[in-house]
């Protein structure tokens, strides 16, 4: 297979979309579930909490969420293969003040990268472009159709309650790592090289 520049969100794609819940229930008394989040926006999704204190919650508790998300499924088996075939360039709109949570946590679960790119903001499109990556790999809608559109690649876009919306036929809707390294190699196998 020919080696591909890969492009990886971190958030809901490579960690797992319920990482934030027990954080959440544990300090707001609630029993959310996965399926209680219908919308990317949390203050969407539970608008019971007041979005202030949340707000602020979620500011001092994000470097504990990072260091203590779980991964996606088969995120460790898929990305250590795709480390021996292809480079993983994860593009991730956490900002700088939780680099070094990040990065340990990829060394912690043994998880391969080729670099790591914290945005700060959910404006992955440039640097999907200045680092010239083939496939993205989200679990935001609108990210996964703009980085589509704007950058020509096709994205697999993770499966989540709060992501379930139309898209256009470049957008592929995966519910794991493995069907995700299928879908790889049914598009870029030995088959069809
Ligand atoms: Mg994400």
């Amino acid at each position: 297979m020919t080696p591909l520049r890969l492009g990886i969100d971190i958030d809901g794609t490579v960690t797992s979309p319920s990482s934030l819940l027990p954080h959440i229930n544990n300090r707001f008394g609630s029993e959310f579930k996965l399926d209680d989040i219908t919308d990317y926006s949390l203050t969407a999704s539970f608008p019971m909490l007041d979005p202030k204190e949340f707000a602020a919650w979620f500011k001092e508790a994000e470097p504990e969420i990072y260091r203590t998300s779980p991964a996606h499924d088969f995120a460790k088996e898929i990305l250590n293969k795709w480390n021996r075939l292809h480079e993983l360039y994860y593009i991730s709109a956490r900002g700088l003040e939780v680099r070094d949570v990040t990065f340990g946590w990829f060394r912690e679960h043994g998880i391969p990268y080729s670099h790591i790119e914290l945005t700060g903001s959910h404006r992955k499109i440039e640097a999907a472009k200045k680092h010239g990556v083939e496939i993205f790999f989200e679990d935001k809608h609108d990210n996964a159709v703009d980085i589509h559109e704007e950058v020509g690649i096709p994205v697999l876009l993770f499966d989540a309650p709060y992501n379930r919306l139309p898209a256009p036929p470049g957008v592929v809707r995966v519910r794991d790592w493995r069907e995700a390294d299928n879908w790889i190699q049914k598009e870029f196998g030995t088959e069809k090289a």
